[in-house]
């Protein structure tokens, strides 16, 4: 039988449909609507995978909106689904650390995959896609543009964690001229610094996997591999591990 596993972020919804392997996957804006989203996004890996819907058994949900679609079997947490999801991708996998649109985690995992302690930054953009996006926002370029453009730059140093401080640091370091590149390589230490600070919280072993949106971004990637003196696993969907890990649960139920 086939599961499916639905991840309503705060900025994607994602889905997969799992049957032995991943048959079929979906992302869709998440927007001011969770339910219509995980609609969305549950329709369209459905029809990726040319499934009809009564061949589903189970129908996992999580992220944070799984509260708010009724289609859900069950409902698992993020830090499971991505612990899961992450340590099926590369099973030698002992810490998880997920950059979503507005939380950063950190999750070490024991060596049978289950999870040993785990930290979590939920009540604050520092560090996560929202910084990300609001930055780029402000330089008037894509989160890849930003990328591109921080790779062999000279950071300048941004010390304000938070964004709005940030932001104003941001449009003052524009004023005096600096170049965008210098400002892109500042924002991504920022970010990498700001998962140092977390990952120092729980022990840190490797193999670390890296998922979620941010860990698109290869700049991103390398900064954080570099501050934590880790090299990291990046899986090729990196965004949809949370999902994936949701729809394995489901198949094992
Ligand atoms: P959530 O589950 O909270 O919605 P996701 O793991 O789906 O979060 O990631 C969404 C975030 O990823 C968004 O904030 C988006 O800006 C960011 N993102 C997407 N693509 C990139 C990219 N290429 N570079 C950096 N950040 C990205």
């Amino acid at each position: 039988m086939v599961s499916v596993g639905i991840d309503i972020g705060s900025t994607a919804t994602k889905a997969v449909v799992f049957d032995g392997k991943i048959v079929g996957q979906s992302l869709v804006a998440t927007g001011w609507d969770p339910k219509e989203a995980g609609h969305k996004a549950f329709q369209e890996a459905l029809n990726n995978a040319d499934i009809a819907e009564n061949r589903i058994r189970h129908i996992v949900g999580t992220g944070y909106g799984r509260i708010s679609l009724p289609i859900f079997t069950n409902r698992v947490t993020e830090i499971t689904c991505h612990a899961r999801g992450a340590f099926h991708l590369h099973p030698g996998t002992r810490t998880v650390i997920d950059i979503g649109g507005q939380d950063c985690k950190v999750i070490s995992l024991n060596p049978d995959g289950s999870i040993a302690d785990f930290i979590m930054n939920d009540k604050c953009a520092a560090g996560t896609g929202r910084f990300l996006q609001v930055m780029a926002g402000i330089l008037d370029i894509t989160l890849d543009e930003l990328g591109t453009l921080a790779v062999e730059a000279e950071p300048v140093p941004i010390s304000s964690m938070c964004t709005v401080f940030a932001e104003s640091e941001v449009i003052g370091l524009l004023a005096r001229g600096i170049g965008k590149g210098s400002i892109a390589a500042g924002i991504i230490d920022t970010i990498a610094h700001r998962i140092q600070g977390l990952a120092g919280r729980v022990p840190l072993e490797e193999t670390v996997s890296f998922t979620g949106g941010l860990a698109q971004n290869s700049s991103i990637c390398g900064k954080i591999g570099t501050s934590l003196g880790a090299s990291l696993y990046v899986p090729q969907s990196p965004q949809f591990v949370g999902a994936l890990g949701a729809a394995l649960i489901g198949s094992e139920l």
